[in-house]
């Protein structure tokens, strides 16, 4: 769940700690500040100040080589290729201003393209060739209910068209094949 909080800081409504756990958010805010000095929003779960923290995260980045936060996104990346999968569409999406509004939980690889069949390949290389995510209207964006992860050519031959259109091209392949 997003938590309206995380975002703000001196704007945010004063909420403690166990009123914001009751109502599901992340973050709560006491409008104190914390023992750095910073008025900002704390997480729920640890009690700690979100500028302490990030600011503590940069500190142990800094203390790793300065490939570490690249190799372990590269690492991520190739064991989770749902996650590839969603930020393909999203670059997608972005570049072509398609309305995005999924997650990355949203993604989920089947077995086999929903379209013919077919069997996605196991291995991440041969995923990032054959799956895709695909609008089932293209005349809307990336929704919820309006994704479907097919093969690529299942995308190649639904891309553009109407239902007409491959009516009609498939009527001609039969007579002429
Ligand atoms: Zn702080
Ligand atoms: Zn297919």
């Amino acid at each position: 769940m997003k938590c309206y909080i995380s975002q703000m800081d001196n704007s945010v409504p004063v909420i403690s700690r166990a009123d914001a756990r009751v109502a599901g958010h992340t973050h709560f805010f006491t409008g104190v500040p914390c023992r750095n000095g910073h008025l900002a929003a704390r997480f729920v779960s640890n009690g700690s100040c979100i500028k302490c923290a990030a600011l503590r995260f940069k500190e142990f980045l800094e203390s790793k080589p300065p490939d570490y936060a690249r190799n372990q996104m590269r690492y991520y990346r190739a064991n989770h290729p749902a996650y590839r999968l969603y930020e393909r569409t999203q670059i997608f999406a972005h570049t072509n201003k398609i309305e995005f509004t999924i997650d990355s939980a949203d993604i989920c690889i089947p077995e086999k393209c929903e379209c013919c069949g077919g069997f996605f390949a196991k291995t991440f290389k041969k995923y990032q060739a054959t799956i895709f995510v695909a609008r089932i209207d293209e005349r809307i964006g990336f929704t919820r209910s309006n994704i479907a992860i097919i093969c690529r050519q299942c995308k190649k031959i639904k891309t553009g068209a109407t239902v007409a259109q491959i009516e009609a091209v498939l009527k001609w392949m039969k007579s002429r094949l």
